[in-house]
């Protein structure tokens, strides 16, 4: 498993006021989404294409076409669903999968309550978009299931990460096997609360996007 923290001025700016408990809900959806947009462009370095050969008025010139099957994109749900629309313009022509977890406040430990993902995945590549990696729980899970499914590499894109939910993925998935594991973050934060938020974090990213709950 490897792990990415994109270093790039802009991508601080946006996180700095994302992270603004000031910032109000208008403004934390559209940094979201712009944040999530120059994730995806490292993100997807490594996607694989093929080659092809496009005719343009004055010649022939050597290109790349995305290779198929297509990549497959994942919301966790809810608050990853605030991602989405960053993730798809930069990939318009991926597929959708969502997938629903709901952590126990007491426990932390995450339990799947939706699931709509197609059930062969086979040599497909798929980009998770949870915004929070906190205990790696919920990360974990939904990589599982796309690693069971044949997925060959599945990116996690995440806004924040705390040190705990990293080395939680990192264990899980120490031994990438058939698929191989990356994670693509903003920052790597002190730690997790008692609570389970990340320190300094930016609060509930579910809340802070579509309201309290
Ligand atoms: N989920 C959140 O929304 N925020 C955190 O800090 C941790 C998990």
């Amino acid at each position: 498993m490897r792990t990415l923290v994109v270093d790039h001025p802009l991508v601080t700016h946006k996180l700095t006021a994302l992270r603004d408990e000031t910032s109000d809900t208008a403004t934390f959806r559209s940094l979201t989404a712009e944040l999530v947009t120059l994730l995806a462009y490292e993100a997807t370095r490594e996607m694989r294409v093929q080659p092809v050969s496009v005719t343009t008025p004055v010649g022939t010139a050597a290109g790349v076409k995305l290779a198929r099957p297509l990549p497959l994109v994942v919301p966790v749900l809810r608050a990853g669903i605030g991602m989405l629309d960053g993730m798809i313009r930069l990939l318009p022509m991926a597929h959708v999968g969502f997938v629903g977890l709901v952590r126990d406040e007491e426990s932390l430990v995450a339990s799947t309550y939706a699931n709509r993902l197609p059930a062969d995945l086979t040599g497909r590549e798929a980009f998770v978009l949870d915004p929070m990696l906190a205990t790696g729980g919920t990360l974990a899970t939904v990589i599982a299931m796309l690693a069971e499914r044949g997925a060959t590499a599945v990116t996690a894109i995440c806004l924040l990460a705390a040190p705990e939910g990293i080395r939680h993925v990192e264990e899980t998935f120490a031994d990438d096997g058939p698929c191989t594991v990356r994670v693509v973050t903003a920052s790597v934060d002190e730690r997790l609360n008692d609570k389970g938020y990340i320190v300094p974090g930016l609060g509930d990213a579910g809340d802070r996007l579509f309201g309290s709950i």
